[in-house]
């Protein structure tokens, strides 16, 4: 993985895309020896934890969040660092055992969720990611089918496979410092970071309209400087 260049950004900025293509292409630009279908084949949690690195590699540790309290209301300014959302991934065995009942699965991928947002109601949704990710199930012993277990199993089944991605559903907690009120909101990281790619593909276009206009440069040749190169020139032009 290498970070995104000013090119990079300003081409997979351009790009109108679903939000789950959006974290695979922003991906595939970093990591050449990736293929899409390998990127989409990752687990949710490893997906988000490469655009956690990719974000870092890019833009820095330090990430600032908005929000509003639902309090009393007034908007706010939160700092976090990379490490602070940054999830261990868990290898423990993708199964789920409790009183004879036997589930094993593999975890959500974005083939999975692609699959599942196409479906207007969450419940089945949900139920399709299941049924994709389920191996084998059995009771007793005895081999069963998704159709035999009941919604309560379904649920626990669905929340064990959260258990082991969790870096796959980031929570953060948030304090009002005015209404002392405490809410934890979720944090995505690909929607925010393609919040982030877009106001830094208009920044960099900017920067490219300034330069061109002041020296006559083409876009080539100052996209392919660097970042702090463009800004130094920027300086000297607007003094
Ligand atoms: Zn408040």
């Amino acid at each position: 993985m290498r970070p995104l260049t000013a090119t990079d950004i300003l081409t997979v900025s351009e790009r109108d895309l679903h939000p789950i293509d959006r974290a695979l292409t922003m991906l595939a630009a970093a990591c050449p020896e990736m293929d899409m279908d390998h990127l989409a084949m990752l687990s949710i949690g490893r997906r988000d934890g490469l655009l956690l690195d990719l974000r870092e590699l890019t833009l820095g540790r330090r990430m600032r969040l908005f929000g509003k309290c639902p309090g009393c209301k007034r908007y706010l300014e939160l700092e976090i660092f990379t490490e602070d959302i940054r999830s261990k991934a868990l290898d423990s065995e993708a199964a789920m055992r409790e009183d004879g009942l036997d589930v094993s699965f593999r975890l959500p991928n974005s083939f999975d969720l692609s699959a599942a947002s196409r479906l207007s109601d969450l419940a089945s949704a949900k139920r399709l990611l299941i049924e994709r990710c389920i191996k084998s199930i059995s009771r007793d012993g005895e081999q069963i089918s998704l159709e035999d277990l009941d919604e309560g199993e379904i649920g626990r089944v669905a929340s064990r496979m959260g258990e082991l991605d969790p870096q796959a559903d980031v929570l953060i907690e948030m304090t009002c410092p005015d209404c002392n009120h405490v809410w934890t909101s979720i944090f995505d990281i690909s929607a925010f970071f393609w919040k982030e790619i877009q106001a830094e593909a208009r920044r960099i276009l900017l920067e490219v309209h300034t330069l061109a206009w002041a020296y006559g440069w083409s876009e080539n040749e100052i996209l392919s400087m660097s970042a702090s190169r463009r800004w130094s020139y920027i300086d000297m032009v607007v003094k």
